[in-house]
């Protein structure tokens, strides 16, 4: 086997998982040693000679492939188990699992014209499967259900704990489903970081040796930062936009204007918050993906930081959607240590702490790495299950959720079954909308009064 360094001989499953029992499978090695990867032609052993599935192998022999290397295709049941248990015999016989973007460009945009086309397909239909797996198991239930509402003498009484499992299940896939697209999502805009504090706590400072640019207006004088300053990162590979939310707009004289900002504002609003910025800032603040709170350790938790954050609460309830907020503890090269205790009533508020010394830019990865955790931002699963979900299907996928939702908190409340049946219909047309199939209430409501005088 090949493997080891370089690009060697890599594997993946090029259909879509979650696949009917008479569907294909395929699973694609591409790399020099393909062919000796595939083994025997017509059976795929396992390592220790089991005969795994009956396969059909297909070798697109360099250089006629499009790869200019070998791909051999294995032709597989579809089914889930059959497909890993083959791909897992061929990394075991020394390829390796090819990640998505390679799924892609070597596998796929790769190749064999008719086979490529069909194994391209077979990815993006991966979604659509999903969507056809959970619809018709929708059905099931519902059918289950309305039988019992219509033949309840004749019919064993309903496996409440199977029930509930499955829907558990399902909406659980759902998620992932939702998950997925959102890191997509998150690929293409990225994610809106606000970084806000006191003046003078080291914001600019933070922001400069994050991007390591000359982006953001350094100054050892409180506020100076114009306006909204943003700069660019990228975490994991997904675009991060900083925003520096200090804000006075004119630099001329600046001494003078914060005097007068400072007096106004503190006479008026009382809010730390607002003497530091206006309110574009904070519109940028409450409008972002994520909220770094800076403090100085040289100073420790201050009024002026409560004030801050109790006004970033209140705009944050009245705006709806709770933003996640980081506490980053900067200039810890000048006073390393600061008590807890301090902000102990803020504690629930503040999902991590990350001490900095945005100088050096000591803590910086460790910051990233809170951001990545808070925002739940862990890898997409490989196997190729990477699709573009569009708002529309999103749309409906969320429909969805909250159908099943619903219908766990009505089984757990022990509502009349006529409710379960409401919320499980739901569920049903919404994934029938992703699939774009044309499914009404009236032919989903005829499929089950056929299927329940069949029982
Ligand atoms: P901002 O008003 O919150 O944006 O603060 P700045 O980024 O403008 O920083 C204010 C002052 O603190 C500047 O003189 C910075 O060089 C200094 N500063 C910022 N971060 C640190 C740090 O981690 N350690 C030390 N020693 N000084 C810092
Ligand atoms: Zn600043």
């Amino acid at each position: 086997g090949g493997g080891g360094a370089g690009p060697g001989t890599i594997a993946a499953i090029v259909t879509s998982l979650g696949g009917g029992p008479a569907a294909v499978g395929i699973v694609r090695l591409s790399g020099p040693d393909a062919a000796a990867v595939a083994g025997r032609y017509g059976v795929a052993l396992d390592r220790d000679g089991g005969v795994i599935d009956e396969v059909l192998v297909v070798p697109m022999l360099a250089p006629r492939s499009y790869t200019r290397e070998d791909v051999v295709e294995l032709q597989c049941h579809g089914n889930d188990l059959c497909l890993r248990r083959v791909l897992r015999a061929c990394l075991e016989a020394g390829a390796r699992l090819a990640d998505p973007a390679e799924n892609v460009s070597r596998l796929i945009s790769a190749k064999s014209a008719a086979a490529a086309d069909s194994a391209l397909a077979g990815i993006q239909g991966g979604f659509s499967a999903l969507v056809k797996s959970l619809r018709s198991r929708c059905i099931e239930l519902l059918t289950e259900i309305e039988a019992r509402l219509d033949f309840e003498d004749e019919l064993p009484p309903l496996d409440l704990t199977m029930l509930v499992s499955k829907i558990n299940g399902m909406r659980q896939e759902v998620q992932d489903a939702l998950d997925t697209a959102n890191y997509d999502k998150l690929l293409q805009s990225g994610l809106q970081v606000a970084i806000i504090g006191r003046p003078n706590v080291g914001k600019s400072s933070l922001l400069n040796a994050w991007s390591k640019s000359e982006r953001a207006i350094v100054t050892e004088i409180a506020g100076t930062t114009r306006d909204v300053v943003e700069a660019n990162v990228s975490i994991h590979g997904i675009p991060i936009t900083l925003l520096d939310t200090a804000g006075i707009r004119e630099t001329d004289d600046i001494v003078e204007k914060i005097g007068e900002i400072l007096s106004w504002k503190y006479s008026m609003l009382h809010s730390a918050y607002l003497y530091n910025g206006v309110e574009r800032s904070e519109a940028a603040a409450l409008g972002a993906d994520l909220i770094i709170m800076t403090i100085s350790a040289v100073d420790g938790w201050t009024e002026d930081d409560t004030k801050l954050i109790e006004h970033v609460l209140i705009s944050k309830k009245s705006s709806g959607a709770p933003v996640p907020m980081v506490l980053v503890i900067n200039k810890v090269d000048c006073a390393p240590f600061i008590s807890g205790e301090q902000f102990e009533q803020f504690h629930g508020v503040f999902k991590k702490h990350v001490q900095t010394c945005a100088v050096t830019g000591k803590g910086i990865s460790e910051l990233e790495k809170a951001i990545i955790e808070v925002k739940g931002l862990e890898p997409v699963p490989s196997e190729g299950r990477r699709w573009t979900v569009n708002q529309r299907q999103f749309e409906q996928l969320l429909r969805t959720q909250q159908a099943f939702t619903r219908l766990e908190s009505s089984i757990n409340e022990q509502l009349p079954m006529d409710f379960w049946t409401i919320d499980l219909r739901e569920a049903a047309l919404a994934l029938a909308t992703i699939s774009g199939e044309d499914i009404s209430e009236e032919v989903l409501s005829s499929i089950f009064s056929k299927f329940c005088i069949g029982k």
